[in-house]
């Protein structure tokens, strides 16, 4: 007779092994943190005699649940944005949040309550994705969990690194601290390939390579994503990734909804594992993952919920549905997907995707106890039946609760019995976490205030005040004006030619200024469009009036590059009504009596204004601009132009006056 800590006896076992063997009376045996045997209740019971005998009275016992990618701390933004577009939810909302509220102390907390509703839906192993890692290890392990645990690498500065090689030393040393933990496996995660550079995604897979860890990221999740790496790269995100040598790592690919059989087959080939989270995929409007198409080839594909803030849950029983519905429904096949190999995904085959199928995944003898106990008796769930060896599938995939989830066990120790959670306190938790709820409303309630205060929280915006010099005056023909501009009292130090296109955002609120997205096509001397530049700029409300004809203005200005499309900008500041200006500009620096003064020639195309003329120059004082404002004068009678066609000085309030 064999020795055993525990005996599960009384149970339907769904080991999800290589042969899908099912008992449907079956038991388990556990010794320490490991399985040492499976199989029909008889044979075992005569093998192994136990401390502990455990009568799962019929109930299904099955490998936990594996959760393929996710970003756990992020409960605590459960809810804090939805219905928007990706970008604008990203860079918008959870990026400023988590820029002001990201630390060790809400990494924690997040994970925490993350690790309570993942043991309560039957989830004993996710692979995260995150800041603060090393505080994502700490709060998994504690609560007893299997983790893969990647710390974030970005491009730009994030909330725990003030750069991206100040990150990759903080991995170096938090890759250390955790190797060879029993629960926790580190990882590194470089975010995404738009979020990095060659040069991260090089180096982060060769510290994978050096500590044989997984590399965890996201790769072709929007279609736009595709595009622009096609745009900028000359191909698709899977070669691109190839080509930095990312592939040689142990690589879990989260999305991989915009790929093509080739990116498959190269995946497949470099054995990376994929993670289809169609909650995120359906919520995002990302698209639909070629999943069946995966399986086909034989790539390892697991389920994940991706972050609570985008889905909004870490159900994996909802998530396993999903699946296999989708599944269905984008190859119009209801064969596509059956309940056991989704079922499978969410278990060994994610084990496997997240490289650690030798570990967990099934019930299988050597694999680490890792298991759950389905209550399959509830009301929504019955009859059972038993006449095929699909129907117990069926019943979990298609009409079980995560709140049937009565009992799951970690490593060979429990972390919830009886529905009731061991390892992790939730009402203190709650109470933590709505706090934070109430920190974080208010901060963003004072920001949705104003335009400026939004356009802060993007980042990179930076103000700048000054006092312009400018007239503005209305002109039939440019050419005249151009040969006056040959005058010997006029030195000409450059000369540029571009096209404009300005987007005037307006608000209800006038008082909150107008937002400018200026780009600028600058065009060669062949015509050619050689160079595009982009910017975002606050123009506040002018703060002083006229010195004579409407001279000086004081004003200002908030500038930021304009890294987004004008569509992201028009859904995250809302205006109220936007105005559409694009003009051909040819444009001189100009020495007139010893001071530099800008020369514009317009012609404005859409609305079609006519030509313009204007005169600029920036001062810093009342009296310089004084000073200026008597050659600004002169210089626009030198060059023919009168003081009748003086315009206002801006071509919206231009377009304005010519509406009514
Ligand atoms: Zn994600």
């Amino acid at each position: 007779m064999n020795q055993a800590d525990l005996l599960f006896i009384n149970a339907h076992v769904l080991t999800m092994d290589n042969q899908m063997n099912q008992y449907t009376r079956g038991a388990v045996a556990v010794s320490g943190d490991s399985i040492v045997a499976v199989g029909p209740e008889d044979e075992i019971k005569k093998a192994y005699s136990a401390t502990t005998t455990i009568d799962c009275k019929g109930k299904v016992l099955m490998p936990g649940m594996i959760n393929a990618h996710t970003h756990v701390p992020m409960t605590l933004l459960r809810g804090i944005a939805d219905d928007l577009r990706l970008d604008v939810w990203l860079q918008g909302y959870m990026w400023p949040v988590e820029r002001e509220f990201a630390s060790p102390e809400f990494v924690r907390l997040g994970t925490s309550i993350a690790c309570g509703e993942l043991i309560r839906s039957g989830v004993t192993t996710f692979n995260d994705m995150y800041f603060y890692e090393d505080d994502v290890a700490t709060a998994t392990a504690e609560a007893g969990m299997r983790g893969i645990c990647g710390q974030s690498i970005l491009k730009f500065p994030t909330a725990d690194a003030a750069s991206y090689e100040d990150a990759m030393e903080k991995a170096r040393d938090y890759i250390k601290k955790w190797k060879g933990h029993p629960l926790i496996i580190p990882s590194i995660a470089p975010h995404a390939p738009y979020t990095t550079t060659p040069q991260i995604l090089r180096e982060t897979a060769d510290l994978a390579k050096e500590f044989d860890i997984p590399l965890h990221t996201h790769l072709a999740e929007t279609f736009f994503e595709v595009e622009n790496m096609r745009n900028e790269n000359g191909m698709p995100v899977i070669p691109y990734v190839k080509k930095q040598g990312l592939l040689e790592a142990k690589v879990i690919a989260a999305h991989c909804v915009h790929i093509d059989m080739g990116e498959i087959r190269t995946l497949h080939h470099a054995g990376a594992g994929v993670s289809h989270n169609p909650s995120s995929n359906l919520k995002l409007a990302s698209g639909f993952a070629p999943v069946m198409k995966m399986l086909e080839v034989g790539l390892n594909v697991g389920i994940g919920t991706d972050g609570p803030a985008s889905n909004n849950d870490l159900d994996m029983f909802e998530e396993v549905r999903l699946a296999a519905f989708v599944a269905k429904a984008v190859t119009n096949d209801p064969t596509s997907l059956p309940a056991s190999q989704a079922l499978l995904m969410a278990t060994r085959l994610g084990a496997q995707a997240l490289h650690i199928g030798h570990l967990t995944g099934s019930l299988t003898p050597g694999r680490r106890a890792d298991l759950i106990l389905v209550d399959l008796s509830p009301l929504h769930n019955s009859p059972s039946f038993r006449r095929s060896s699909d129907n117990a599938y069926a019943q979990i995939v298609y009409a079980s609760k995560s709140t049937d989830v009565t009992d799951v066990m970690v490593n060979g120790k429990w972390l919830m019995r009886d529905r009731k959670l061991l390892t992790v306190q939730e009402d203190e938790l709650l109470a933590y976490a709505a706090d934070i709820a109430k920190k974080i409303d208010s901060f963003l309630v004072e920001r949705e205030q104003s335009v400026l205060s939004k356009l802060i929280a993007l980042g990179g915006s930076s103000e700048e005040e000054s006092f312009e010099v400018q007239l503005k005056a209305k002109i039939t023909e440019t050419d005249p004006i151009i040969q006056s501009l040959m005058r010997n009292d006029i030195d000409i130090i450059y000369e540029r030619h571009y096209r404009q296109h300005d987007l005037y955002f307006q608000f209800d609120d006038p008082s909150q200024g107008r937002l400018r997205y200026r780009e600028d096509d600058f065009v060669d001397s062949k015509g050619n469009v050689s160079n595009v530049r982009a910017r975002l700029t606050l123009l506040g409300v002018r703060r002083e009036g006229a010195l004579e004809h409407d001279v000086l203005l004081s004003r200002s200005r908030f500038l930021a590059p304009a890294t987004n499309s004008p569509r992201f900008y028009r859904e995250y500041f809302k205006p109220k009504t936007e105005v559409a200006i694009e003009k051909d500009r040819l444009r001189w620096l100009i020495k007139y009596k010893e001071t530099e003064f800008y020369i514009n020639l317009d012609h404005a195309i859409t609305p079609d204004l006519g030509n313009f003329i204007e005169i600029k120059s920036r001062t810093w004082s009342r009296k310089d601009a004084e000073n200026k404002s008597k050659l600004v004068n002169e210089l626009l009678a030198l060059l023919g132009a009168s003081q009748g066609d003086v315009v206002a000085d801006d071509y919206i309030e231009i377009v304005r006056e010519q509406e009514k």
